[in-house]
């Protein structure tokens, strides 16, 4: 069977959070907006401002910054108190996920406005659940995408610039996840094998990175909202969103997952990681030379790292890359979503060789 999920509402523009409860009032007038202090400070004047003229309410509550289950209770309880009817996160990717395990449990719809575009996370129906001390604890499928999904590329064009360029990392890996997936029949997050729609997305997502990337690298290093900053911002949300979940991930982002068992990487973000998996990812399927060299050359061109120094790794290369290989190759790692067999020392020696292409 072939799926493709999706949210209801995706909205998308400079100044969009002033006009948060123009889209959300078909939904209901009591709106618990959740955000951590630090975006509260940023965006609550502009949220109370631009949405005076609705007949609504609006509330606040700060997030404590761990999307833990006594944090989901604890936020529940106030919606529970102040009678509300729907569900604001707006932040980074905690946040978002606290929002929609709140309205999951609470049974409420849920708007979802990023301030950052650094994942893929946004549009998906899942958050991830971590204990009070920040471990991870599992995986929250939700039975449904968020109702809204709110871009307010004024915002996020004022982000840190290396934060968008993560999210073109995580959105680089999506055609070429894609694709395995599609060859394989692999069964996505979505609960289907990938749909041509999705892969039309997927496909679309790639061509705008290439096409788009570097212009809007340089108009979020001059904190301005350029069409080419609007393109990307939907590639590395919505298409790369509706592409990982609805296609599936394969080598890239299992190879991520691999390098988050060593400590060397840990300073890294998640697109940065996926992106040096995409080019392992592409080593490892044999990849013509020529498009394995447009991603590399793609990546050192936005400033995402193409060599193992790049990625922190000192010392002991060998033995790292091992663990990483292995770590890569676990039971039910996305990597067996490829079409033949994947084991570690093939991944070893990709991502070995992809140093070596990255460095010349
Ligand atoms: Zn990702």
């Amino acid at each position: 069977m072939k799926i493709i999920i999706a949210p209801s509402k995706y909205i998308q523009g400079k100044d969009a959070l002033k006009e948060l409860t123009k889209y959300g009032k078909v939904f209901g007038k009591k709106f618990l907006i959740l955000a951590d202090e630090f975006v509260t400070n940023l965006t609550k004047d502009l949220i109370v401002e631009g949405n005076s003229n609705e007949d609504v309410e609006l509330s606040f509550a700060l997030f404590n910054g761990e999307c833990s289950k006594n944090e989901i209770n604890r936020i529940s309880e106030i919606v529970k108190e102040n009678g509300s009817d729907v569900i604001v996160g707006v932040g980074g990717g905690k946040t978002l996920d606290t929002a929609k395990a709140v309205a999951h449990y609470t049974k409420l719809p849920v708007i979802i406005a990023p301030t950052l575009a650094s994942t893929d996370a946004p549009t998906s129906a899942l958050s991830v659940i971590y204990t009070d001390s920040g471990v991870f604890d599992e995986y929250l499928l939700l039975p449904k995408n968020p109702e809204i999904v709110l871009m307010d590329t004024e915002v996020i064009a004022n982000a840190p610039t290396r934060l968008l360029v993560s999210g073109m990392g995580d959105a680089l890996a999506t055609y070429y996840e894609a694709r395995v997936c599609y060859a394989a029949k692999a069964v996505a997050m979505a609960g289907g094998q990938p749909t041509m729609s999705a892969m039309a997305l997927a496909t679309l997502c790639k061509n705008t990175l290439f096409e788009r990337g570097y212009a809007a690298k340089l108009s979020s290093d001059a904190n301005i909202a350029s069409e080419a900053f609007e393109e990307v911002v939907e590639a590395n949300t919505y298409l790369s969103g509706i592409g990982f979940e609805s296609t599936g991930i394969a080598a890239a982002h299992a190879i991520h997952n691999g390098f988050t068992a060593i400590e060397d990487c840990h300073h890294l973000y998640h697109g940065e990681k996926v992106a040096y998996g995409t080019i392992a990812q592409l080593v490892l399927e044999n990849a013509p030379s020529e498009e394995i060299q447009k991603v590399i050359d793609f990546c050192q061109l936005i400033g995402l790292p193409t060599t193992l120094v790049e990625m922190g790794v000192k010392g002991n290369l060998e033995e790292k890359m091992r663990i990483v290989a292995e770590a890569s190759c676990a039971e039910g790692e996305t990597i067996h979503n490829f079409p033949y067999e994947i084991t570690p020392a093939m991944v070893y020696d990709a991502i070995l060789l992809a140093d070596k292409l990255g460095q010349r």
